[in-house]
């Protein structure tokens, strides 16, 4: 890509509520640190918005010319059920008891399982993927490294954050306007209260009960550490003290993203990240997914079309597209009639894609219909500038179609394909292909509706004819039986043999 692409990105950043140029710390290299799943449960929408939305990002970086390292950690221990208070048991502990397993089969089990639903996603897997369980001795340096600067103490093997005393000498809640008075108001915490000099000091170390299975060594005793602290910790060994961008989901800017800051100010003196992006929610018929709401949908469900709320099943890749429809800061709403939508666009999209190979090239080195060769031109324009301008992929998507119906009607002959020149030809070839697959990753879905299980069943179909000529009734019995018997069925009459499928 040319550079005057790769200067022209801009980025909408939480911290300054702002688009700003985005300009790398150490350039050509880029800094990416994702907070990803705990590990406890299977995926769902929630995990897939965030996974699709910075995978779309890493993509994009990567086009403009950036060497990125994209950081994404597993959450395996120490986030416990109830986020604000700190309170209720480890999740991932939680599960193993129900489920009456080790918690690392936990883990183990819902890594794969995640891994799984983001690869059907196509999204990439993260360069490195670092795990709070693997980094514990990066956590207790770092809880040292917040004692000793004063911003931390110690009751009874726990150690907590010192909020109040480090608000008066740091800036606290400026990513997400929160401020300490608004806290102390809202806190129904009651964990730990007898212990902490403010209800909303959070702790970064917790001491072990009896029961509590994950527990290591430290300077204070059995613990395992806060929830919080394992972003800063691994964040700072993979990408440094400072780095470009970090995401998550806009319901951790507040407390682990606001907390993360604070860790990193209190051990290094400064914040850790240039740039904030956060995503949006999804909402299932326009409500807040929830598991009491009964609208909580597994990405496998989903898939698979088994939950009471879906008429049937949707590829990964619909989901996915879907997503791209909006920008990642606006919220999208699921539903059965947004995601019959986004199939019939998809599908449109890929038999688009499927007819570039059949086109026959122009050869002239000047167009004859100027505006026709102007208009291709700026939609190729525009899917640069929209996927600049914050990743509009929804904008993109738009500026595609239009290419999209340009090849329609070049393959219908409304439009004559030789009144381009074929440099534009070429440009809208090579924009289409960049932006469809490797920037949006979108790819061709094989399912029984494709074009291929049609060639396929016409061809038995000409065997068998073939077979029935030679009078080999065994065999051409045998065709129609088989193909019965997988939901093909055959119907001959006078002008031919045509099928139908059976779903
Ligand atoms: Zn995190």
């Amino acid at each position: 890509m040319k550079e005057s692409e790769k200067s022209a990105l801009s980025i909408y950043n939480s911290l300054s509520r702002e688009k700003e140029v985005f300009e790398p710390i150490n350039p050509p290299f880029v800094g990416l640190y994702v907070c990803g799943p705990t590990v406890y449960g299977d995926p769902h929408l929630g995990h897939a918005r965030s996974a699709v939305c910075f995978d779309i990002i890493y993509r994009y970086l990567k086009k403009l010319g950036f060497k990125v390292r994209y950081v994404r950690n597993i959450t395996d221990v120490g986030h416990m059920e109830f986020e604000l208070s700190e309170s209720g048991e480890d999740k991932i502990l939680k599960r193993a008891r129900l489920e009456e397993v080790e918690p690392m089969e936990i883990v183990q089990r819902y890594t794969i399982s995640y891994h799984k639903g983001m690869d059907a996603l196509n999204c990439l897997r993260p360069d490195i993927e670092p795990t709070a369980s693997g980094h514990i001795i990066e956590q207790i340096n770092l809880v040292k490294k917040i004692l000793k600067n004063g911003y931390a103490y110690e009751v009874n093997g726990n150690i907590y954050f010192d909020l109040d005393k480090f608000s008066n000498a740091e800036s606290y809640g400026e990513l997400s306007g929160k401020v300490l008075e608004d806290l102390q108001s809202g806190s129904r915490d009651t964990s730990g209260m007898e212990e902490k000099r403010s209800p909303h000091d959070f702790a970064l170390w917790k001491r072990a009960t009896e029961s509590h299975i994950m527990r290591w060594d430290s300077p204070w005793g059995e613990g395992y550490p806060g929830w919080h602290l394992e972003c800063t910790a691994m964040s700072t060994k993979y990408l440094g003290e400072q780095f470009d961008i970090h995401g998550g989901g806009l319901d951790l800017q507040f407390p682990h993203h606001e907390a993360e800051i604070a860790q990193s100010k209190g051990a290094y003196g400064h914040g850790p990240v240039k740039y904030w992006i956060h995503n949006n929610m999804i909402t299932i018929d326009g409500a807040k997914m929830s598991k009491s709401a009964g609208n909580f949908i597994n990405l496998e469900d989903l898939f698979t079309g088994n939950h009471e709320k879906l008429k049937k099943g949707f590829h990964p890749l619909i989901v996915r597209f879907l997503m791209l429809q909006s920008h990642y800061r606006s919220k999208i709403d699921f539903s059965n009639d947004a995601l019959e939508a986004a199939e019939k666009g998809y599908t449109r999209l890929m038999s688009a894609m499927n007819l570039l190979d059949q086109l026959n090239a122009p050869s002239g080195l000047e167009s004859s219909d100027q505006k026709l060769d102007r208009e291709i031109v700026k939609a190729c324009e525009r899917c640069h500038q929209t996927m600049n301008d914050d990743f509009n992929t929804a904008q993109t998507l738009a500026a595609v179609f239009e290419l999209v119906a340009k090849v329609n009607a070049f393959h219908n002959q409304q439009l004559d394909i030789k009144t381009v020149s074929s440099t534009t030809f070429q440009n809208m070839c090579d924009t289409l292909e960049t932006f469809v697959y490797d920037v949006l990753g979108l790819k061709q879905v094989e399912n029984a509706d494709n074009g291929i299980t049609e060639e396929l069943i016409n061809l038995l179909i000409d065997i068998r004819l073939d077979a029935k000529g030679k009078r080999d009734f065994e065999t051409s019995d045998k065709i129609r039986d088989d193909l019965e018997a997988i939901g093909v069925k055959l119907k001959d009459d006078k002008s031919g043999t045509t099928f139908e499928i059976d779903h």
